[in-house]
């Protein structure tokens, strides 16, 4: 079963994809924790996206969707994977859709977690302390918003049409949350 999870910087996707991926026994795969890594180990995948990610502007649609493919490629993801914040852009979903089919699959559910600006920008603030994420400075959230809004945000339509997006007010307790999500995976 294949799980998609969207939603603005800072809406909980990484919290949220921990806890189903526990439940459903189902590898979490983000692709922004893969570029954090690798920029940490300086890796040449890392070297190239540093500056663009420490902007807070999205890495081109090749590099994650190679990202992508490597990654479904590994044994622990044959049953399924959940992604998370895997698809900004409309061609990342196409490609993605792509990948998937190559292997007999489709997406079964797209999540998406939704908050207000307004509780974005507040979280965004708390984490920046706790995390020291360079991309959760206000100059790279602001950036992190727009690409948000002009790139990520027609991808819910594109769902919408293919009628596999559930809502999930995320504003409430991490379990009041993951119980939406729950709820939301069985119909
Ligand atoms: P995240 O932790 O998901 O907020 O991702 C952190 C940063 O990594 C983003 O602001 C982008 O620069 C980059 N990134 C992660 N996933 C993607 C993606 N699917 N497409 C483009 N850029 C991405």
């Amino acid at each position: 079963m294949d799980i998609l999870l969207m939603g603005p910087p800072g809406a909980g996707k990484g919290t949220q994809g921990a806890i189903l991926s526990e439940a459903r026994g189902l590898p979490k795969f983000a692709t922004g924790d893969l570029l954090r890594d690798a920029v940490k180990r300086k890796t040449p995948l890392g070297l190239k996206a540093k500056a663009v990610i420490e902007a807070g502007n999205l890495v081109s649609d090749d590099i994650i969707l190679g990202i992508v493919r490597e990654q479904l490629a590994k044994p622990e993801a044959a049953k399924g994977v959940i992604f998370d914040g895997v698809v900004r852009t409309i061609p990342q979903a196409e490609g993605v859709e792509r990948l998937l089919a190559e292997r007999g699959r489709r997406m079964e559910a797209v999540l998406f977690f939704d908050v207000t600006d307004e509780e974005i920008l507040a979280r965004l603030n708390k984490r920046r302390n706790i995390e020291q994420r360079a991309d959760d400075d206000p100059a790279a959230v602001a950036t992190r918003l727009k690409a948000y809004r002009q790139q990520t945000a027609p991808v819910l339509d594109w769902y919408e049409q293919r009628n596999l997006l559930r809502r999930i007010p995320a504003v409430g307790s991490v379990e009041e949350i993951a119980q939406r999500a729950r709820r939301a995976l069985e119909h």
